[in-house]
């Protein structure tokens, strides 16, 4: 069985819930949306990946004494079972496993832990509506990037998601984008009393990757 990875490397999470854990990311390739802003095109666009056994990914993993793994994308679900596969594993080795994702597939059994679950969607359909609602019961925090007060407005109420689950992303793909933009994220999070979330490697290192 093999993997398509786009990327895998050590660092400090740069985003909320988990902001500044120090943590190994595994980037899957592939994604079944296609949103305009997105900031990781080389995830699903081109033929940037490699295709690696779960041994592989493992013995790559394991170069780092760190115990948090963050399973990110592209779209992990889009590689459903060797995502489920690479869960399992990492589980028994007694890794701290965080998957992000847009929230369009759910993980269609309760996994055999607890897995720490951030959800970003991106888009409205009541075609993505039970996999949304899974999500709620696993605790989840909801990400919705800031296009526009419109754009979060809509998919918080769409999908009725709980203020408490709910971190509201400053939109930008790059430095100079992000600093247009977060103060108008952070008003809005004050009006609406919504938590606001941060970009630490954006803000950091602008459009770097891998670090
Ligand atoms: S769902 Fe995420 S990875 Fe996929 S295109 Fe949209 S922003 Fe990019």
């Amino acid at each position: 069985m093999k993997i398509k990875i786009s990327e895998i490397f050590y660092s400090l999470q740069g985003e909320l819930p988990g902001l500044g854990i120090p943590s190994i990311f595994v980037r899957f390739y592939g994604c079944n949306l296609k949103c305009k802003w997105c900031d990781t095109k080389y995830s699903f666009e081109g033929e940037e990946y490699k295709d690696m056994s779960l041994k592989e990914i493992i013995n790559e993993i394991k170069k780092y004494k760190c115990k948090n793994v963050v399973i990110t994308g592209g779209e992990p679900t889009f590689q459903y079972d060797n995502l489920i596969s690479l869960m399992d594993i990492l589980f028994d080795l007694n890794y701290n496993i965080t998957v992000e994702t847009n929230g369009t597939t759910p993980i269609l059994f309760h996994f055999k832990g607890h897995i720490n679950y951030v959800v970003s969607p991106k888009t409205i359909s009541y075609s993505y509506s039970d996999s949304i609602n899974y999500f709620k019961k696993c605790f989840s925090k909801f990400k919705i990037v800031h296009v526009s007060d419109d754009f979060v407005e809509n998919i918080i109420e769409f999908y009725d998601l709980p203020k408490d689950m709910i971190i509201i992303m400053p939109f930008g793909a790059s430095k100079v984008e992000l600093e247009e933009n977060q103060i108008k994220t952070f008003d809005f999070c004050k009006e609406n009393e919504l938590r606001m979330g941060y970009r630490l490697q954006i803000s950091l290192f602008d459009k770097k990757r891998g670090v």
